[in-house]
């Protein structure tokens, strides 16, 4: 166990009590709203930008109430600008534990839009799906939302944001409050609106209905990854026996209670979840819905024994559902290709 001495950092207090350590650090109430709010709209990383503060609030903040509380400790930069980087947070029982965020600038030429980024919500994973290197390891802890709401600060610093896709390490839906909170946080400081962030899930039934009604500020996307409730079983290992209609009809009432169209996710695992008897069934799975589905071809990574799918697999397998009437976008990985630890960093932002 690490001893953690330092002083707590801004997002690690709630309003009222930042606004009580600013008037101990000789500041005004006020300055807790100011504070919270430009960090995340610039992307500061130290107090120096803070110019709308009094100077001596400003100097008491790097040794008092430190901006954030973690470090970054790794980047991979691939050549479109893709950047995925670690940050490592110490406080807790466990230690240290290191936080995958990618931010991908968007690669319309010219374009004025920012960047889709993607943000991690626990340490590890305790889904365990068998294609997906972050549930190799299990659940370490869950992330706090103070640490959710700095992988946000770290990307905004390396430029604007349009988008956020809640789809990096971990599964949202068992630390739901904690991603609630995060995206309300960040929702203060940045410009960014509901439709542009999209959480993505397994989708646990009674968590999503849960969810549905707590009005939640952001699209949702289903991983189902097979139409086959065997099959499912084996690759969700802790959706095993909940049954597919099960998730469908939870994602029916998303729909209904938010008014928001569902997207599913499907990873085409290469002669495994992409043949032609897998798109039929799926089909007929989605029969009568509204639905995007997005084909994820597999992203082999480490030892796992999966293989990516042929082009003419994916492609046929995106034809037969496009003309069941489905939209079904493939969504390539982009960047890092060697350095996708966890597989997960792919194409949204086109
Ligand atoms: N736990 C949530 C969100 C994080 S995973 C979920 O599973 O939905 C985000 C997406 O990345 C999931 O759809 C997952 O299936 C996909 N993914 C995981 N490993 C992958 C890999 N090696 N190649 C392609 N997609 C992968
Ligand atoms: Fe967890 Fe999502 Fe990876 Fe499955 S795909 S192990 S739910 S992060």
């Amino acid at each position: 166990m690490t001893e953690d001495t330092r002083p707590k950092s801004l997002y690690q207090y709630d309003p009222e009590g930042l606004q009580a350590r600013i008037v101990e650090l000789g500041g005004q109430k006020f300055h807790a709203k100011v504070l919270r709010k430009q960090v995340l709209e610039k992307g500061l990383l130290d107090a120096h930008g803070l110019t709308s503060l009094p100077a001596a609030l400003r100097e008491a903040l790097p040794t008092k109430l430190p901006l954030l509380a973690g470090q970054e400790n790794d980047r991979v930069v691939s050549k479109d600008g893709t950047i995925k980087f670690l940050t490592e947070f110490e406080r807790g029982l466990e230690g240290r534990v290191a936080i995958e965020t990618v931010h991908m600038p968007s690669l319309r030429k010219n374009s004025e839009r920012g960047a889709t980024i993607c943000v991690s919500t626990q340490a590890g994973c305790p889904v365990g799906c068998t294609f997906c290197a972050s549930g190799l390891g299990g659940l370490i802890r869950n992330l706090k939302a103070h640490e959710i709401v700095e992988q946000f600060v770290r990307a905004r610093a390396l430029g604007p944001i349009a988008r956020c896709v809640v789809m990096g390490i971990g599964e949202p839906l068992l630390n739901f409050a904690a991603v609630q909170e995060a995206l309300a946080t960040v929702r203060e400081g940045l410009d960014i609106g509901a439709r542009k962030i999209t959480v993505s899930s397994v989708g646990f039934p009674d968590r999503l209905r849960k969810a549905a009604d707590e009005n939640p500020r952001f699209d949702l996307a289903i991983s189902l990854h097979t139409p086959f409730q065997e099959q499912r079983d084996a690759l969700v290992p802790a959706m095993a026996g909940v049954p597919i209609e099960d998730v469908l009809a939870a994602g029916d009432y998303w729909f209904e209670k938010t008014g928001r169209e569902v997207t599913y996710e499907y990873v085409l695992l290469g002669e495994d979840t992409d043949t032609p008897e897998h798109a039929q069934a799926l089909a007929e799975c989605l029969q009568g819905r509204r639905a995007t589905i997005n084909l994820i071809p597999y992203n082999p990574s480490r030892d796992l024994p999966y293989q990516r799918p042929r082009t003419e697999a994916v492609e046929g397998f995106q034809r037969y559902l496009q003309d069941a009437g489905l939209v079904a976008p493939i969504r390539w990985s982009r960047g890092l290709q060697e350095s996708a630890a966890c597989g997960q960093l792919r194409a949204l932002s086109q």
